[in-house]
């Protein structure tokens, strides 16, 4: 049985590479100061789901959302064996959180599911920038799907259901689940491959329209807007012809609601970001019982420590 198969990718800041400009004075993160990748647990994510379509058939559709030059990693994942992919752009959408996010990423995934049902999603366990692994759960939430998270192998899917093994910390469970579900995976899972040098030849044109508009305004600065935008639909045809042309959809591509969009569907703001080093500066010993435990988690509460 084949399945239908969607990865959730983000392009992202090189964080191992930060230098003193990676922040701004008002302590967000200076993306323009930093090399964007590939999430790198993403990666793990396409492998997996590359890897099931070998085994079973199926289809491979990557989408992110991020500023137009995230197609780059739209490219990369056709490179490396993804079908199809889409990029999700639009103002309305910056600033979001996770709550924002994984609304729209779960609104845009209703919309494929309506199109061709999705069998399942599958993410990198969480992203460097924002850090929270949130997004997949919250997705899988809002969709009203099972998820398995941690998972270290997808080791079969049959009948309706997916047998992954997930790490528990200290070990690792064998879990199964229905489709459709959304999956989170690890470091540890199989690397991913290296992009075939016939997949490059042959998906280095593929282009997003707002790179057409880009590439047409430098090209013909001094044209009118209308020639412009004939020439880009030109040059969009032509690739379309050819397959290669990366979707770019908009918040108004499928059904949301924009109040749950963007800056104002975050209740979340970032103000400051801060390297925190946790020191221990001693120890306390209590008894191991129930009553020892909850007034020491009490006591941690009430510190804020935890909660
Ligand atoms: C330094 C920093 C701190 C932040 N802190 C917070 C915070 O405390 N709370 C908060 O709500 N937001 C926070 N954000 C915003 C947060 O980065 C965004 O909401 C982001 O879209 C998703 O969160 P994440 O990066 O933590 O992703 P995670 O939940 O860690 O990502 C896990 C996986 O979800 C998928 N995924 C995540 N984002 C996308 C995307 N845009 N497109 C496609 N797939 C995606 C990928 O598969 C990824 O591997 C912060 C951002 C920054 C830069």
């Amino acid at each position: 049985m084949a399945y239908n198969l969607v990865v959730f990718v983000k392009h992202v800041p090189d964080t191992k590479r930060v230098t003193g400009e990676a922040m701004k004075e008002d302590g967000t993160v200076n993306r323009a100061a930093l090399d964007m990748i590939f999430n790198p647990e993403d990666l793990y994510a396409l492998e997996a789901a590359v890897s099931l379509k070998e085994r079973y058939g199926g289809r491979v559709t990557v989408v992110t959302m991020g500023p137009p030059q995230a197609a780059e990693r739209l490219r990369e994942s056709l490179e490396r064996g993804a079908d199809d992919a889409i990029l999700l752009t639009d103002r309305r959408a910056a600033a979001s959180d996770t709550l924002a996010t994984s609304y729209i990423l779960s609104s845009l995934v209703r919309r494929l599911h309506s199109e061709r049902p999705v069998d399942m999603i599958i993410c990198g366990r969480q992203a460097i920038d924002g850090d929270t692994a949130q997004v997949p759960p919250q997705t899988a939430e809002k969709l009203g799907w099972p998820q398995v998270t941690y998972v270290e192998e997808i080791e079969e899917v049959a009948d309706g259901t997916v047998r992954a093994r997930r790490n528990t910390g200290r070990g690792w469970e064998r879990v199964e689940c229905p489709l459709p579900c959304l999956v989170t995976v690890t470091d540890r899972a199989p690397a991913a491959r290296p992009a075939a040098a016939k997949r490059v030849m042959a998906v280095k044109k593929a282009r997003v329209r707002s790179e057409l508009e880009r590439e047409v305004a430098g090209a013909m600065p001094d044209a009118p807007a209308e020639e412009q935008a004939a020439e880009v639909r030109r040059r969009a045809e032509a690739l379309e012809a050819r397959g290669l042309l990366i979707r770019q959809w908009s918040l108004d591509d499928f059904k949301v609601d924009l109040a749950w969009c963007g800056r104002d569907g975050s209740p979340t703001k970032v103000k400051r970001i801060q390297s925190v080093v946790l020191k221990g500066s001693g120890f306390k010993v209590i008894d191991p019982t129930p009553d020892a435990i909850a007034s020491m988690v009490h006591e941690l509460i009430e510190d804020h420590t935890i909660g």
